[in-house]
């Protein structure tokens, strides 16, 4: 039979490009879980995907009850679940002020990390279930909040710190930040990031040899071009694309980016767990090491507890 993927955040970018390079192998059936209905089966159409494919499921990261909503319809809908890939998010490196999910959590974080912390805590039972030779959880992560890489230096910095922020309720009334400091987007989203990193840690070390599944991160590469940079200013989004091209040379393209991972989600030779895959510049994969923050296995045993009482697991 055909595997069965569900990708958050499918109607472009990243997501989309895994999608499409999903369906073209003939071998995967996608479930794009996504906020906006329309838009998803646009773009679907837009990049030739054909009808029998791919379905398009409603999913609002951005609120828990939508979680648990999306989480009850798959399960209706009666498909196995083979792979789950956690890819959305929202990055905000403009904004003045936080705003916040439908449940009042800084929305950064609170999509990208909180929203897929619930999604995936509810779905590996779905995911145990699957007779699929291999089946995976992946969490997309970024390099951006590697603070031992170049790019995961410039300022500011991720650091979750002791988590005030979150433990308190990132609601913007003590601090909208993990870190209980002053709101800054930017850092949110790359806060973010690192709190993916750690999940997928603590889900690999809390069930990886009970459950078989793999779990898995990467950094795709620099995809300039997609909407993650919408809300950056114009000159920035006119120049990052060039600068990532030439200077930096991390630049890639989205179809390359979504290669990168639809091997992730499939390919025999990138099956193990707990690894943080990147790609070299001539598009080989390597086992990547995170920085000490995103590796740190007390903060991510720490995340995971007051992420579970945010999101009502505990
Ligand atoms: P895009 O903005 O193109 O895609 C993000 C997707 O997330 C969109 O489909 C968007 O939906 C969706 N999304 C946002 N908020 C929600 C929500 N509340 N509920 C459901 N879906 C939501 O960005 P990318 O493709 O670049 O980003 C994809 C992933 O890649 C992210 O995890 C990002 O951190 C990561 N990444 C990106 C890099 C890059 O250089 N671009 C580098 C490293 C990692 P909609 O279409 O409705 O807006």
């Amino acid at each position: 039979r055909k595997g069965t993927a569900v990708i958050t955040g499918a109607s472009s970018g990243l997501g989309l490009a895994t999608a499409k390079a999903l369906a073209e192998t003939g071998e995967w059936h996608v479930v794009m879980a996504c906020r906006n209905f329309l838009k998803a089966e646009k773009a679907a159409k837009s990049v030739g995907m054909s009808k029998e494919d791919y379905t398009v499921m409603h999913l609002d990261l951005a609120s828990l009850e939508s979680v648990k909503q999306f989480v009850e319809s798959f399960r209706r809908a009666e498909r196995p679940l083979d792979v789950l890939v956690c890819n959305a998010a929202v990055y905000q490196p403009t904004a003045k002020e936080p705003s916040f999910t439908a449940e009042g959590f800084e929305i950064s974080v609170g999509t990208n990390h909180l929203g897929h912390f619930l999604l995936s805590r509810l779905l590996l039972d779905d995911l145990k279930k699957s007779d699929y030779p291999s089946k995976r959880m992946i969490i997309v992560g970024s390099i951006t909040g590697n603070t031992n890489t170049l790019a995961g230096n410039v300022p500011p910095k991720a650091n979750l710190g002791d988590l005030r922020g979150l433990a308190s309720g990132l609601n913007g009334q003590n601090s909208s930040m993990i870190d209980g400091g002053e709101y800054d987007g930017a850092k949110a989203y790359k806060d973010s990031k690192v709190c993916n990193m750690l999940t997928m840690q603590e889900l690999h070390r809390r069930y990886h040899e009970e459950t078989g599944v793999t779990f898995a991160s990467l950094y795709p590469g620099c995809i300039a071009t997609t909407g993650l940079f919408r809300e950056h200013i114009p000159l920035f989004r006119l120049l990052f694309p060039p600068f990532q091209k030439y200077i930096t040379k991390g630049y890639v393209s989205e179809e390359e980016a979504g290669k990168r991972l639809a091997q992730v989600v499939s390919d025999p030779s990138l099956g193990k767990s707990g690894v943080y895959w990147s790609w070299n510049n001539n598009s080989s994969s390597f086992e990547n090491q995170l920085s000490k923050e995103a590796s740190d296995a007390e903060k991510a045993k720490k995340l995971w507890e007051v992420s579970e009482k945010l999101v009502g697991l505990a």
